[in-house]
């Protein structure tokens, strides 16, 4: 905890905390990017990435062969980039002035988890699962189908996975670590919605609710898993392997816009927004994508205007050693996989460097463009996976282009679609309908 003189101070050095303390939506520009990325020392590396890559794609054989709906991408699980010509016509009838390319990366279509979860939580089940088959040398003629079959089911059965999350990371570390025969326990706050834990448990997932956040859910799963020794703890504020899962999202995009014909240099920057929880999602593709564009890539984080986790962290410099809470903050939003009060120590570090700036929104606003997206593209994301549909406006807003010479007519922007395919048809239309009744 802090004292008020504290917290009077945090506010003298960095006047905008006012303006999140009281709840407004805000822009912030990160005066500590740094432009040169060979002088930071990172504790993981563009190697770490493409190693964590390689890693994906031994584990394809064993997706082909578990989840027949990845057959037709050869077991490689990835998202669709769209273009949002409606949506862009849409914004800039109400205010925005979207130069350039407008475009959505799906990762609500991602498989299996309908969410960017797939990527951090698949990626560091994977990682365990893989050391665990080496070190007992169950891996014959290096075949990962073998991951898939009763005799692997049996021997991970040995082994227990915990988790804490508001939902969607639940969802994706329960769901692949029932698919290995891993038992699994996943520690959900109050805020996660009640058809994700419902899912869980038809899938053989051990489901423990918490009446408090997202903070206490990991502190009672930490403790629990970390008993016991057969047991493995995924520790969402403080991951690298979820960060390099995430990583690797950056080198598929790459390829995607290579495809699309689209320059990333300096007369063609690339614009990014990614909604934020604790910073682990939108820090790994940052991270990726700085390694592959370096200064031509501009990367924004979104948070609620009552979750800003990341932007208090890093506003007060205090990082994962402060939380919203204790500036007076509530963490309730309906956007609930970035119901986060505390971001990622590990995450947050990098981030510091490496993001142009960050926004917040209010929940309303996530559920008017859910229904516009809907309504004009005829795309269903979750409240969360929206936020960054109104970052080109937010940007423009500031004088981020401007001071750093941007050609913003030769613009393509990303906004990162972070998840909404396992929605049930039921909560979709009470989403859709709360942001009609936001616009009319
Ligand atoms: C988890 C999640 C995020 C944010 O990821 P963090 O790693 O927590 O920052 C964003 N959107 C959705 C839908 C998510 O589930």
């Amino acid at each position: 905890m802090y004292s008020a003189k504290e917290i009077a101070d945090f506010i003298d050095k960095e006047p905008l905390l006012q303006d999140v303390i009281a709840l407004k939506s805000v822009v912030w520009i990160n005066p500590n990017r740094k432009t040169k990325l060979e002088t930071l020392d990172f504790s993981i590396t563009k190697e770490d990435m493409l190693a964590a890559e390689a890693l994906w794609n031994r584990f394809a054989p064993f997706f082909y062969e578990a989840f027949p709906e990845t057959q037709k991408s050869d077991g490689i699980l990835e998202s669709p980039l769209k273009e949002l010509p409606n949506m862009k016509r849409l914004l800039n009838e109400n205010n925005s002035k979207i130069d350039g390319r407008f475009f959505l990366k799906c990762d609500n279509k991602l498989p299996i988890a309908g969410s960017i979860k797939a990527r951090g939580g698949f990626y560091e089940v994977l990682h365990y699962a893989e050391k665990l088959a080496l070190k007992a040398g169950i891996l014959k003629d290096s075949d990962y189908r073998a991951f898939a079959s009763p005799e692997f089911k049996k021997f991970f059965n040995n082994y227990k996975i915990g988790v804490g999350s508001t939902g969607n990371l639940g969802l994706s570390i329960g769901i692949i670590s029932a698919a290995l025969g891993f038992q699994v326990t996943v520690y959900m706050s109050a805020d996660a919605k009640p058809w994700k834990k419902d899912l869980l448990r038809k899938k053989g997932v051990k489901v423990i609710e918490f009446s408090g956040d997202f903070s206490e859910a990991i502190l009672a799963g930490r403790k629990q898993t970390k008993a016991d020794a057969m047991a493995y703890f995924v520790d969402d504020e403080n991951s690298k392997e979820l960060f390099l899962g995430y990583s690797v999202g950056a080198l598929r995009l790459a390829k995607q816009l290579e495809l699309e014909n689209i320059q990333v240099d300096a007369q063609h920057p690339l614009f990014v927004y990614s909604p934020c929880g604790v910073g682990g999602s939108p820090g790994g593709v940052a991270f990726g994508l700085k390694q592959i564009y370096g200064n031509h890539v501009h990367c924004f984080f979104v948070e609620p205007t009552h979750s800003p986790a990341v932007l208090t962290g890093l506003l007060t410099g205090k990082k994962s050693r402060i939380s919203v809470q204790d500036i007076g903050i509530d963490n309730k939003t309906e956007a609930d996989g970035l119901a986060v009060g505390r971001p990622s120590s590990f995450a947050t570090s990098m981030s510091s460097h490496l993001i142009s700036g960050l926004y917040t929104i209010e929940d309303s606003k996530l559920f008017q463009m859910l229904s516009q997206l809907m309504d004009t593209e005829q795309i269903f994301l979750e409240p969360s996976a929206t936020a960054g549909l109104i970052g080109p406006q937010r940007v423009l807003e500031t004088n981020y282009a401007v001071r750093n010479n941007l050609n913003m007519k030769n613009a393509t922007h990303i906004v990162w679609a972070t998840g909404g395919d396992l929605v049930p048809e039921k909560e979709r239309l009470v989403y859709y309908n709360r942001g009609l009744a936001v616009l009319n």
